[in-house]
Formats: structure tokens, sequence, C-alpha cells
């Protein structure tokens, strides 16, 4: 395999190409849009006077695949790491609760840390500590069909639990509400946060925009590795002629000089490019909005980092150096409401949360992404398409593939690894591929 077209420049596709040209492979990406990222990128404020995120990202130390990526390309020190996992919650009137693990070894550390939880009484917190140990028993049969609300209702969790922990947890990892999210889903995400050793469960901050944070190196490792990038280049669709790709169409012209072609774009653009019936599984994807409310004030008062908020609609507030950014998660019944009646609801929570009334905030600057990430409901858990597709020379990465994960940066990053483990298993083990695809029932011409 000498040449590979990468398609879309998020998290998946540098990925991808950062994984292949680092195996000297020749990579050409293509990128529709002006800028990589994705749906994770940095810009200037409208006032041209800060930069800002598209959206707050939050990873975790649990993200063993995208820490990997950002070593290789250099980006490891653009993260802020925690060394253990603590977070600062808020009520009404200012009131500060953290949640933080105990300096005990794993995995007392997060046992004594909930016990110590004073945002909920000591005998819910009780109820916590023997709901944890009993949740990872579960079969993954007993949890398919609930959902988290009915898992937890289950397991005698009641709503000031609920509020004050579950709630904060499934709405930031999987971006829905516990009605909606799989209880599977939610588990194999506490088994990721919690089993995994005290660095699992930190929280780990891009330091810069995310565009200097990550694009901008991912972008310099490809080229420095021989790969090209072309931004604004929308691929239209792909010719097919004896189970093979034979040409990738796109606004600017047709290219034919390739040996594969990786898609890492979302779901709902691939379908534009070609039938879905060439993967192996159709999902049947539903999105979840995300709402961010960046703020410009006289005076900042908050003295830590980021705060998650108990029982109200905002859910996080984040200190940046210039600016607060606020953060809506499932955000579904606000989207289509106009800017300035979000700023009202977020100005009215940070006031009665904080303190900071409007005549503190300068500017604010609105920010909607509609498709922000995919529901991780139960009809997604066995309908997720593997990276290895029905066209030999043709795979698909991108969060919403099978990696297992919820729709994030973590299951994007894995995505790109899987898709040129993939390519490189075709290209050594030819025999190996085949049955593979075989196995995987895909599609024949
Ligand atoms: C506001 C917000 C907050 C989030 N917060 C978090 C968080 O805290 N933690 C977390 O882990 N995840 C978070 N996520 C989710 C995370 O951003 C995504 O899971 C991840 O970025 C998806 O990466 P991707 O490469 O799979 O897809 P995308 O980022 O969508 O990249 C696909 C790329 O393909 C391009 N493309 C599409 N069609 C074509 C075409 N025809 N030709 C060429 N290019 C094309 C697109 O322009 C895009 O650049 C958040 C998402 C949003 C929107």
């Amino acid at each position: 395999m000498n040449k590979c077209i990468v398609i879309g420049g998020g998290f998946a596709g540098l990925t991808t190409a950062a994984y292949l040209v680092n195996k000297n492979i020749k990579v050409d990406l293509l990128e529709a849009s002006p800028k990589l990222g994705g749906r994770a990128y940095s810009f200037l404020s409208k006032d041209g006077t800060t930069i800002i995120d598209n959206g707050q990202h939050i990873l975790m130390g649990c993200y063993n695949e995208t820490l990997r990526f950002m070593k290789m390309i250099g980006a490891k020190d653009n993260l802020i790491y925690q060394s253990e996992l603590e977070i600062n919650f808020l009520k009404e009137g200012f009131e500060q609760i953290k949640l933080k693990a105990a300096s005990f070894p794993h995995p007392f550390n997060l046992l004594f840390g909930i016990l110590n939880y004073k945002a909920i009484g000591f005998t819910d917190r009780l109820k916590i500590l023997k709901f944890f140990f009993k949740m990872f028993s579960y079969s993954e049969n007993e949890l398919i069909r609930l959902t988290v609300e009915e898992w937890l209702r289950k397991e005698k969790q009641n709503s000031r639990i609920n509020k004050a922990l579950w709630e904060v947890i499934a709405v930031g990892a999987l971006n829905t509400s516990i009605k909606k999210a799989a209880a599977k889903v939610f588990s194999d995400v506490l088994k990721e946060i919690f089993l995994n050793g005290k660095f699992a469960s930190t929280i780990v901050l891009p330091k810069y925009g995310l565009t200097e944070t990550y694009c901008d190196k991912a972008q310099a490792f490809i080229e420095k590795n021989g790969g090209r990038i072309y931004t604004s280049r929308t691929v239209t669709g792909l010719k097919i002629e004896n189970e093979k790709i034979v040409e990738v169409q796109t606004d600017e012209g047709n290219i034919n000089e390739f040996d594969c072609v990786v898609s890492a774009v979302p779901f709902y653009a691939l379908q534009k490019i070609i039938p879905v019936s060439y993967l192996n599984k159709k999902p049947e994807l539903r999105y979840s909005a995300i709402l961010s409310v960046h703020l410009w004030l006289k005076k900042n008062p908050l003295q830590e980092e980021f705060y998650g908020l108990i029982n109200s609609p905002l859910h996080w507030i984040f200190k940046k150096k210039t600016h607060l950014t606020l953060v809506i998660s499932d955000a579904d019944h606000l989207i289509e409401k106009n800017k300035e009646e979000i700023f009202n609801i977020v100005a009215k929570e940070l006031r009665k949360f904080t303190g900071i009334s409007e005549n503190n905030i300068t500017d604010y600057q609105v920010i909607k992404e509609k498709r922000a990430t995919f529901v991780p409901a139960e009809n997604i858990i066995n309908s997720r398409p593997s990276v290895i597709t029905g066209l030999e020379n043709f795979f698909v990465a991108g969060d919403w593939v099978d990696t297992n994960l919820p729709s994030t940066i973590e299951s994007a990053v894995k995505s790109g690894r899987l898709a040129t483990d993939a390519i490189f298993h075709a290209k050594s083990c030819k025999f190996n591929y085949y049955n593979e695809r075989k196995k995987n029932n895909v599609r024949k011409s």
C-alpha cells in the first residue's frame, strides 16, 4: 500500500492520517471546511479579541487512545492534567462542594472521595457505594434493555443522588439524559473511568484553543512526514468498480491514483457520497445538541478552573484566562431558541449559582452545535459498523463506528487507529483480511 486518501479532518481523520504517515504511507487528507478539527476546533471571537472553542472539550485520564495520539503528534504538553480526580460542584447561592479522590491507593481513593462528597447526605453516599460494589457484576444481557434511569431505579438510587452525581456523569460523558441513555453504554463508561487505576478518572483539559492544542500539531506532524492536507476540498462521490473505489470525486476534480480510501466523516455525510449498503451494519443515529455561551466579564470572581452545577439547566462553567465558557449539554429543547433567549437562561443561572450579575457581563457569544454527538441509546449498541467495509480498499472511521465507546474524541481517535490497523492488516496479511470481511458478512458486488 503506497497511497491513501483520507476524507475528513476531524479527530478521526487526523488520527488516521498521522498513523499512516508514521508508517511511511503517502496520505492526501481532504477536508470540506476551510479549517481542520471537525466538531472540535477554535476560532477568533466575533469582536476579534479572543480565541474561543466551538465548545469546551473535556478529556479524561482513561482516554488512552487520545493521549497516545497527542503524544505522537507532539501535543502532549498542550493538555492540563489533574493528579487525581477533583470536581468542584456548585449548588445555588455559590455553595461549593468538592468531589475529590482521597490520597489512598486506587480504588479506595475513589470510594473515600464519594464518602466525603457532601452534596448529599451520608445515607445517600452509602447507597452510591452499595451500587458501586454491585454495578460491575451486571451482565451485558441484564443491561442491554435498560435505560440508565431504569437501572438506577432498580438499584434504589433516589433523585437526590441522581441529580448530584449520576445525571452529571451521564450528561457530561454521554451528552444525554439518564432517560435516553442505555445502561450498557453507561456501565462501559463507568468501567473505563473507575476500574482503570487512579489516573483514568482524572479530568484532562486543553491548555489552549482546540485548534492550537491539537489541529496545528497534527497538521505539522502529517506534513513533516510527507502527507498533504487540502482544506476547502469537499468529496462529492466515490466511484466503485469491481468491489473497489476507483475514483474519489471532489468539488475540485477527481482523484484516481491511490491504493485505499478512508472516510472519516460523520455518518450523515458518508451517506451522501456512497451507498450505506457497503457498510457491514447500518446505524440508526439520532443526534444531541450542545450549547456553549462564552461570556466576558468586567471582573471574574471565580477561582476554580471549572465547576459542575447541580440541578441546573446550565451544566458546566469553565474559567478561561480571558472569559468564561458556559455549557448546556443535551440541549435539543433549547436549540431553536434565539441567542438572546439562550443568553438570558444562562445569565439567570449564573447569577443564581455564582452571584455574577448581568451588570458584570460586558459581552457574550452563543454557539449552537445541533449534531454535537449521537445519542447512546439501546438501538445503537449492536448497530455500529466496523472500520472494514464491503469494498476491499475502503475503510470507515469516525466517532460513530464500532469502538464500544460513546460519541467522544476517544471514540473518534480509536476509530482512526482501528482503520489504520485494518489497512496494515490488509497489506501484510491479505488472507486474514478477506476472512474478516466474510466474517462480518459484508456485501459482495
Ligand atoms: C460542542 C461540543 C462539545 C463536545 N464535548 C466533548 C467532550 O467534552 N469530550 C469528548 O470526548 N467529546 C466531545 N464532543 C464530541 C467530539 O467533538 C466528537 O466526538 C469528535 O470531535 C468527532 O470527531 P470525528 O473526526 O469523528 O468527526 P468530525 O469532528 O465531525 O469530523 C468530520 C470531518 O469531516 C468533514 N467532512 C464532512 N463531509 C465531508 C466531505 N464530503 N468531504 C470532505 N470532508 C468532509 C467535516 O467538515 C469534518 O471536519 C463534543 C462535541 C461538540 C460539538
